[in-house]
C-alpha cells in the first residue's frame, strides 16, 4: 500500500504505563525505515482500553520518546493531516465503518451477557476445546435482533469469521504465514460502550492514516489473521508488516523482565544511560548492517537501516553489552559536555569540585547514576569497620603510624591539588620505606571508607583539606 512511493510507518502506544525498552526498539525501526525512505513517521495513541488506562502516561510516553533524541512528523501534539491522532477522538470514524460490516453482514451484534459467555467458555474448557464465542448471536433472526435493540439489551459487536479457509500473509521478518480461520474467534470490534476495541481500531486506523509498514511485537502475530480478514471485508490494501521478535532476559531464560533489572525506557535514562548509547544498543538488537559496524549515530542508523537483516532470532538483552556501549558514548564526551550530565547526578558537587571530579570518573563509571555511590565519601562519613583499614594484613600500629603522619602532611601543605599531594604522599612513603600498597589500602579506606574506589589521591582536592584531615582523624580514633 505505498502510495506515490511514500512510506509511512507509525508507533501506537497505549497509555497504560511507562513505555517499556521494546517498545522504544520498534519506534527505533519505524523511524528509521521512514526516514531511510523520505516518509514520515507518525505516533497514535490507542487509549481504546479505557480500563487500563493510567493517568498522566500519554505524556510520558511522548516526552521519553523526545529525551531520547526521537521525534514524529505527525501526532497528538503537533497533529497532521490524517488526525485525531488519539482513538478516543476517533469514536464516530469507527461507528461509520462499523455500520459498513454490520450492512454486508460482516460483523453482528452480540448480546450475549457475561455471565453466558463465562459459563460456555468454561464448558469448553471442560470439554478441552479451545474457548471461543459459540457464534450464538450470529444466528439471530432480524426480529429477534430489533426485539433486543427495542429493549435496550446491551451488545458488542463481533466480526464474523469464515470456517475452515487459510489466510496466508507475506511477514516481513518471518516469511509466509498461514493461520486456518477455525482457530480464529468471532473478535469483538465495539465492546458495549461503544468503544472499538485495538483489533477494529488498528486497522481503520492504519488505513486512513496510509500506514505502509507495521512493525509491531510479537505478541500481535495471532492478531495479525483477524486484522488481515478486515482489510478482505473492507476491501482495502493491508500493509506490510514486521512482527519483531521478543527481547530475552540475558540468561537467556524468558522474556525481559524486572527480574534482571529495567525494563522501562525511562529507568535507563534516569540509572543514566545516555540516549545515544541506548539506540546504538537497540539498533543491533533485532537488526544488522550486513557487516561488523557496531558504533551508529542516529543518522547512520537510518541511512544504512533495511529491511532485509532483521533478526528471526529472539535477540538477548546483553546488558553488559549496553554497559560497553555507553563507557564509549561517555567517554567520547568533552569534560564540557559531561559537566551539566555529572552535576545532574551529583547535585551537591559545587562547580569546582566537577572540573576536579570529571576526568578522574569520566574512566571508571558504566553509566552516571555509579557517580552516586563511588562519590558518597565526598559528601559524609561512611561507616566501617576498623578491620577494614588492616584489610592488606597491616599491623595495627603500623597503620596508626601512616595514617598520623599523613595527617601531620597534609596539615602542613599550602596548596591542596593532586601534583603537590602525590609527591608528598610519595615521599612520605619512602622516608618510611613503607609499602605503597599498603600505604594506600589504609589510606583509601580512612577516606572513602570502602577498599574499593576511584583513585584516591586524585580525588583529594575534590575532598578538601578540611574534610580529608577530618576523616584521617575518624581513622585514627578508630584504631587507637
Ligand atoms: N497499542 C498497541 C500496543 O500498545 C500497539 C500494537 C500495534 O502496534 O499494532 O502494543
Amino acid at each position: 500500500m505505498i502510495d506515490n512511493g511514500v512510506v509511512r510507518t507509525r508507533m501506537a502506544p497505549s497509555p497504560t504505563g511507562e513505555l517499556h525498552i521494546g517498545g522504544l526498539r520498534t519506534l527505533l525501526y519505524d523511524y528509521a525505515l521512514a526516514k531511510k525512505n523520505k516518509g514520515q513517521f507518525i505516533l497514535r495513541i490507542e487509549d481504546t482500553d479505557q480500563k487500563r488506562l493510567v493517568p498522566g502516561s500519554q505524556d510520558r510516553i511522548l516526552q521519553v520518546i523526545k529525551d531520547y533524541g526521537l521525534s514524529w512528523d505527525e501526532g497528538p501534539d503537533i497533529g497532521g493531516s490524517y488526525g485525531p491522532y488519539i482513538q478516543t477522538q476517533r469514536l464516530e470514524i469507527y461507528q461509520k465503518y462499523i455500520k459498513e460490516l454490520l450492512n454486508k453482514g460482516l460483523a453482528y451484534r452480540c448480546f450475549c451477557t457475561e455471565d453466558r459467555l463465562t459459563k460456555m467458555r468454561e464448558t469448553q474448557k471442560a470439554s478441552k476445546q479451545v474457548p471461543r464465542y459459540d457464534q450464538h448471536c450470529l444466528h439471530l433472526t432480524p426480529e429477534e435482533i430489533q426485539k433486543n435493540l427495542e429493549n435496550k439489551i446491551p451488545y458488542t459487536i463481533r466480526m464474523t469469521i469464515p470456517r475452515n479457509q487459510t489466510i496466508v500473509f507475506e511477514d516481513l521478518i518471518r516469511g509466509k504465514i498461514k493461520f486456518n480461520t477455525n482457530d480464529i474467534d468471532d473478535q469483538v470490534l465495539i465492546k458495549s460502550n461503544g468503544i472499538p476495541t485495538y483489533h477494529f481500531a488498528v486497522v481503520v486506523d492504519d488505513h486512513l492514516m496510509k500506514i505502509t509498514h507495521v512493525f509491531r511485537g510479537e505478541e500481535w502475530l495471532t492478531s495479525a489473521p483477524k486484522h488481515l480478514l478486515l482489510y478482505q471485508y473492507f476491501g482495502w490494501e493491508p500493509p506490510l508488516f514486521a512482527h519483531l521478535t521478543v527481547l530475552l532476559n540475558p540468561d537467556g531464560k524468558g522474556k525481559l523482565s524486572k527480574r534482571t533489572g529495567s525494563t522501562h525506557a525511562r529507568a535507563f535514562l534516569d540509572e543514566g544511560y545516555l540516549p545515544e548509547a541506548m539506540l546504538n544498543f537497540l539498533m543491533l538488537l533485532g537488526w544488522n548492517p550486513g557487516d561488523d559496524r557496531e558504533f551508529f549515530t542516529l543518522d547512520e542508523f537510518v541511512q544504512s537501516f533495511s529491511l532485509d537483516h532483521l533478526h528471526k532470532k529472539s535477540p538477548i538483552f546483553d546488558r553488559k553489552k549496553l554497559d560497553y556501549l555507553n563507557g564509549y558514548y561517555l567517554r567520547k564526551k568533552t569534560n564540557q559536555e559531561l559537566f551539566e550530565l555529572f552535576k545532574k547526578y551529583l547535585p551537591k558537587s559545587t562547580d569546582d569540585q566537577l572540573e576536579i571530579l570529571i576526568p578522574v570518573l569520566k574512566e571508571r563509571i558504566v553509566k552516571l547514576s555509579d557517580l552516586t555511590t563511588q562519590t558518597k565519601f565526598l559528601f559524609e562519613n561512611i561507616e566501617y569497620e576498623k578491620e577494614l583499614l588492616l584489610k592488606k594484613g597491616t599491623d595495627s600500629s603500623l597503620a596508626i603510624d601512616i595514617l598520623t603522619k599523613t595527617k601531620n602532611l597534609i596539615l602542613g601543605l599550602n596548596s591542596f591539588n593532586f601534583e603537590i599531594l602525590q609527591t608528598s604522599l610519595m615521599n612520605l612513603i619512602s622516608t618510611n620505606n613503607w609499602n605503597v600498597g599498603e600505604f594506600f589500602m589504609v589510606f583509601r579506606v580512612a577516606i572513602c571508607g570502602s577498599a574499593f574506589t576511584p583513585p584516591v589521591v586524585e580525588c583529594l582536592p575534590a575532598l578538601g583539606q578540611e574534610k580529608t584531615i577530618e576523616k584521617l582523624s575518624i581513622a585514627i580514633n578508630k584504631l587507637s
